[in-house]
């Protein structure tokens, strides 16, 4: 990728990301994650997820608002990027319509699910790679307007836990709503040392986790795993397993975490170099 068109990329994220604060502020998304102390060891063991136990209300009528409004940021600012058919077949798209019937049940409570449906299924006008590429980016910001309040609740109460023995009880999967770990981030804290979180793609939730070892296969072998990174870059790099094949975009922090969160601009630039590292290997 060339530095205009990651320039490009960058600008686009941040418009959509401000458009998600805006729609926050809107909407007013005063929804909370209450936990019990039973149930936040539950959750610990990972027999249930903060969501499930307390679920986020999200109108249905909000969400398919949210997802219009951040779907024309997207048509806005993506340039030539989007072929004519496919601009025209979003543009005419009516998200009551197309979200699933048990939306509103799902998104608060299990939005992996709801992605999971809504790629599964036939959205007028496109194909199932248009749909991969921009419904789903789409919805997965909307779900975020509602639910990233309750996601950073439930992360600070999962660090409250991590006492020496229980930090890794974790599973590979958010604990939070369900999701896959889209990022790690690695920081070096006062009392713990080099510490790694995973950050979860969906609803923005982090959790520890292991500092060695493959979310996606759970291999935990050192010699399994290369970070790879940009010469003279040593703020972020890829997590490569070679057990199998998963690439963990990984950001390096000074400080912990906590008021440091992942940046759209971040997440844009690990994205360039996974690209990057995979046209090498292509
Ligand atoms: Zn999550
Ligand atoms: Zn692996």
């Amino acid at each position: 990728m060339n530095d205009e068109a990651l320039k490009q990329d960058i600008e686009l994220a941040d418009a959509a990301e401000a458009c998600v604060k805006q729609l926050e502020g809107e909407f007013g998304t005063a929804s909370s994650c209450t936990l019990s102390r039973e149930e936040l060891e539950e959750v610990r063991k990972g027999n249930a997820t903060a969501f499930s136990l307390s679920p986020v209300q999200v109108p249905r009528k909000s969400l398919a608002e949210a997802c219009g409004r951040l779907l024309q940021v997207l048509l806005e600012d993506s340039g030539e990027a989007i072929d004519g058919e496919t601009r025209a077949a979003l543009r005419d798209l009516d998200w009551e319509a197309a979200l699933p019937r048990n939306a509103e049940a799902l998104a608060g409570k299990a939005p992996e699910e709801l992605l999971e449906q809504i790629a599964e299924s036939d959205v007028p006008g496109l194909s199932a790679e248009a749909t991969g590429l921009y419904v789903i980016p789409v919805v997965t910001l909307a779900i975020r307007v509602f639910v990233s309040r309750a996601a950073r609740e439930a992360s600070s109460l999962l660090a409250s836990l991590e006492s020496e023995e229980k930090r890794f009880a974790f599973s590979s999967s958010c604990p939070i709503c369900g999701g896959t770990p889209s990022i790690a981030r690695i920081s070096e804290t006062v009392s713990h040392g080099s510490q790694r979180r995973l950050v979860c793609g969906t609803c923005g939730g982090t959790w520890l986790w292991y500092r060695i070892g493959c979310p996606s296969c759970g291999s935990r072998d050192s010699k399994n795993f290369e970070y790879i990174s940009r010469e003279g870059e040593d703020g972020e790099a890829l997590y490569v397993c070679h057990q199998c094949g998963h690439i963990l975009p990984t950001l390096f922090r000074k400080d912990d975490i906590e008021d440091d969160p992942v940046t759209a601009a971040d997440t844009v630039r690990l994205q360039a170099l996974e690209d990057e590292y995979l046209e090498t290997k292509a």
